[in-house]
């Protein structure tokens, strides 16, 4: 684990609330897919904890993050420009782990991030990619889904793309296929009350990022302890941890 000061090789918003941001000069380890950095904001130390975002994709010296405008720290990475540093905090947490049998990746909104980095890095172990959003994400990101070499499907809650409704509408999920998962709350309980099978990725509030704070516990149900996820996750089977916060 280690700090990075990285610069800001291009900050580009896809649509008026998500932004994809471009770091350079990476010197540490490669990340996984389902991995994280925790993310310094501001200057000193106001805000005192730093911002989890996983990681998009990663190339020998670059990494890619997508980010959701929500509050402080995201208005804050927004307002950054090429040339600007950033501090970040990673590799964090534990990935997904690669498929042993071709899955199926359901993304709700930013959640996309580490199963589209999972399809670029091991695309003959994903049978398809299923995203969804509440409105189109934007054309830099559509060219980006489109670009990768396994079929892409999206849905938009308010219709103005792809299949109108959300993932859950999609057709090919009757059939209850091994599933990866990543999105809002409420999506992955639903997965787990419909009884699918396969990885999730918590990406619940979290303090420190590191495992020492505890403030991002969640319920293990098979172990009946609480894990962390932060260390032992962000990716969990599906199954077998509940969050406290959805
Ligand atoms: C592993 C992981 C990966 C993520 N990846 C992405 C991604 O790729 N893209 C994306 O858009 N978003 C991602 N998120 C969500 C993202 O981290 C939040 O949207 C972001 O932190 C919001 O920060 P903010 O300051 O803009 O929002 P605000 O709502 O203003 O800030 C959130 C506030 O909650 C505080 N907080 C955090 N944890 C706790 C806690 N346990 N108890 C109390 N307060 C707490 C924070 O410190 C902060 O003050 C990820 C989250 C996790 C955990």
């Amino acid at each position: 684990m280690q700090v990075h000061r990285l610069t800001v090789a291009s900050i580009q918003f896809t649509n008026p609330q998500v932004f994809l941001l471009e770091l350079q000069a990476y010197a540490g380890d490669p990340p996984q897919p389902g991995q994280f950095f925790e993310f310094k904001i501001g200057e000193g130390f106001d805000p005192l904890l730093w911002r989890p975002m996983s990681v998009m994709d990663a190339w020998s010296d670059r990494l890619l993050f997508l980010t959701q405008l929500r509050g402080r720290g995201t208005q804050w990475l927004a307002q950054r420009s090429e040339g600007d540093m950033i501090e970040i905090l990673g590799p964090l947490g534990r990935g997904f782990p690669i498929p042993e049998e071709p899955v199926t990746l359901v993304a709700g909104g930013t959640g996309v991030a580490p199963l589209y980095f999972l399809a670029r890095r091991h695309p003959d172990r994903v049978q398809k990619l299923i995203a969804g959003f509440a409105t189109s994400p934007g054309q830099l990101l559509l060219d980006r889904f489109y670009a990768l070499p396994v079929p892409v499907i999206l849905t938009t809650e308010d219709g103005s793309l792809g299949l109108p409704g959300t993932v859950l509408d999609v057709p090919d999920l009757q059939d209850r296929p091994l599933v990866y998962l990543c999105g809002p709350g409420g999506m992955i309980r639903r997965f787990q009350e419909l009884g699918f099978e396969g990885w999730m990725s918590l990406e619940d509030v979290m303090g420190c990022g590191t495992g020492l704070c505890f403030g991002c516990a969640a319920w293990h149900r098979k172990e009946q302890r609480y894990v962390r996820t932060c260390v032992e996750g962000p990716a969990f089977p599906l199954q077998d941890v509940e969050s406290l916060l959805f």
